[in-house]
């Protein structure tokens, strides 16, 4: 029994599911499960293998450090890094083995270098940036990256093994931004091809353009949040979706207490009781991830009740209003969030309730909550 009186719970058959959930909503594509930012707060090694038991072929990471953690704990098949800097140890991520993004000329020259110093073959994406400016390149450059890629693919130092972009507007079939990147993306893929690449995987869906675009499949799609059951289509649910939320959040109530009507509650007193009740101290602040902006607003249920936040969130502490004669007692559980299916909130709940979005919710929960698998 862990010390910290708070956790999260991972469903990995969850994650398993929904992955293959996903293989089938896609079925001529490979799926590479997205797991970066601690696999979106839910761990990353467990997580990873969880999505591999569902059929990821592919896992997906930002930070090359990301990758080489996978590899290090023992974590196998194909992985994906697309975030390292200048001077990166790119000679360690080939010896890892890992597929590396392609999305700079200086980007380019490194991994050959690497390559050349190791005496390996790296295996590189190009990363065209269709329109979302950021990562990637725009075709005004792709011609000639592509002609100097060729020129280290003939030499055994590469082998471009992808072409790849990410989309501004996933969740929005219609729209002709999403239209837009499609054309630049398949003039981008035929460009290479035409320049010598021998394409292993094109690659441009994330989440949404996983569940709602097929156009957007080509050989692999690239979800992250729906791995973990969260939608990213406004106004549909996970259940609408086919997905299993994979986390619940929940924190033993530290202390109850009785307290008297008009008592301030919490920093600054932006919360004042407004009859004789009874309060309870929740040991999960702004310093594990739960939003100051949750303040007066983030729902938990309690004995099948829901409440919100009385006052101020706290660094480590949040007080809830029981409310007048509730039964509760210290040691009893609190829930923030999970798959909702029992009157819980959901991850989404907390991110409609302080305005952004459920992945904010689920990577911003911090190091200290210990994260329990089942
Ligand atoms: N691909 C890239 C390049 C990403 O940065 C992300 C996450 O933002 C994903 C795929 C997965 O996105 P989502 O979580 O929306 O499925």
């Amino acid at each position: 029994m862990s010390t910290f009186p708070a956790r999260a719970v991972v469903d990995l058959d969850a994650i398993a599911g929904n992955v293959a959930h996903l293989a089938t909503l896609a079925p001529r594509s490979e799926v590479m499960a997205v797991v970066k930012a601690d696999a979106y707060g839910h761990g990353l090694v467990p997580s990873a293998l969880a999505a591999q038991a569902g059929g990821a072929t592919w896992l997906g990471v930002a930070q090359l450090a990301e990758a080489l953690t996978l590899r290090a704990q023992g974590v196998t098949g194909r992985i994906l890094t697309w975030i390292y800097a200048p001077g990166a140890p790119l000679e360690g991520a080939l010896a890892a083995g890992l597929d590396l993004s392609v999305g700079a000329r200086w980007a380019l020259e490194e991994v050959v270098a690497a390559a050349r110093a190791s005496d390996r073959t790296a295996r590189v994406h190009l990363k065209v940036d269709t329109g979302l400016a950021r990562g990637g390149m725009f075709l005004t450059e792709w011609t000639q990256v592509l002609a100097e890629a060729m020129v280290a693919q003939a030499e055994g130092l590469i082998e471009v093994v992808g072409v790849w972009s990410h989309l501004a507007s996933a969740e929005d079939v219609t729209s002709p931004v999403t239209q837009a990147q499609l054309e630049v993306f398949t003039e981008a893929v035929a460009r290479a091809e035409a320049a010598g690449a021998r394409l292993e995987v094109r690659h441009l869906a994330n989440s949404a353009a996983t569940l709602v675009n097929p156009a957007m499949h080509f050989d692999l799609v690239r979800p992250g949040l729906a791995v973990f059951g969260l939608s990213p289509v406004p106004g549909r649910t996970p259940t609408d979706l086919g997905l299993t939320p994979a986390m619940r959040l929940e924190a033993e109530i530290m202390l109850v207490k009785d307290a008297p009507a008009g008592q301030g509650v919490s920093y600054g007193h932006t919360y004042t009781t407004t009859r004789d009740t009874v309060l309870a101290d929740i040991p999960l602040g702004y310093a594990d991830g739960i939003p100051r902006h949750a303040s007066g607003v983030g729902p938990f249920q309690v004995g099948g009740r829901r409440l919100t936040i009385a006052g101020r969130v706290c660094m480590d502490q949040v007080v809830l209003d029981l409310g007048r004669g509730a039964r509760e007692r210290a040691g009893d559980v609190a829930v923030l969030f999970g798959p909702g299916g029992d009157g819980e909130p959901t991850a989404q709940d907390w991110a409609d309730a302080v305005g952004t979005i459920s992945y904010e919710i689920v990577t911003r929960l911090g190091s200290r909550v210990p994260r329990v698998y089942v």
